[in-house]
């Protein structure tokens, strides 16, 4: 059983997608993390994050390792992550790992942008998972708590509207809702209403 979510940052398919995962006890991978963990690669070996072979280098050589790294996370490593996840090199040498992890039994739960597209055509169950530009930026300046000001909120709109414009138009296996996924739009939903209306569609999508 193969669930593949799809969407944009911050839309909330993260937490949702491990919340999914949880619920009926699959494997879950955000492979968001993968683009993430070579974008660092590069950085750690002090490559230019446009340098293309070194990239695909450090995709193929990933380890487990490169997953643990405490800055992942961080706003920088996603936004050069885009960088990286536009490159074909790297988009293969990524592609056989995620593929591998969908078939853990009994079943797996992936996010990220292309997985019911390119990753997964065959999942059993596609979601594409969004929300709007600003009420994700709201969620991510709520993040940073009381420390957030008005200016950091147009910064990190504007970072997330980059970020949506390279992943949505970028040559291979752009972000793309397929056409077999249901779509949940998370912009009016707290997480928990979004977590039931997301197990109502899985559970639907099964049956049917
Ligand atoms: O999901 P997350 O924000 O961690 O992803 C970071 C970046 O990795 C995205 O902006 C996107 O460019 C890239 N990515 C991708 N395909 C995926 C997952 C992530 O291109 N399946």
């Amino acid at each position: 059983m193969i669930i593949a979510i799809d969407g944009p940052a911050a839309s909330g398919k993260g937490t949702l997608a491990r919340r999914i995962a949880d619920h009926y006890g699959y494997a879950y991978l955000d492979t968001g993390l993968l683009y993430r963990a070579v974008a660092c690669r590069l950085n750690a070996e002090g490559a230019a994050i446009d340098d293309e072979e070194a990239a695909t280098r450090a995709a193929r050589g990933l380890s487990q390792d490169d997953l643990r790294r405490e800055d992942l996370r961080q706003r920088h490593a996603g936004e050069a992550a885009s960088i990286v996840a536009a490159m074909p090199g790297v988009r293969k040498a990524l592609v056989a790992f995620q593929r591998h992890f969908a078939q853990t039994p009994p079943g797996a739960v992936l996010d990220g942008r292309d997985i019911g597209t390119v990753v997964c055509p065959d999942a059993e169950v596609k979601l594409f998972v969004t929300a709007s530009l600003e009420e994700r930026a709201r969620r991510r300046w709520k993040e940073l708590g009381a420390s957030g000001s008005e200016a950091q909120y147009r910064d990190i709109e504007e970072d997330l509207r980059a970020r949506d414009e390279r992943d949505a138009n970028r040559a291979v296996s752009p972000m793309r809702q397929a056409g077999d996924a249901h779509l949940l739009d998370t912009t009016n939903l707290d997480i928990e209403t979004a977590f039931l209306a997301a197990i109502d569609l899985i559970d639907g999508a099964v049956k049917a």
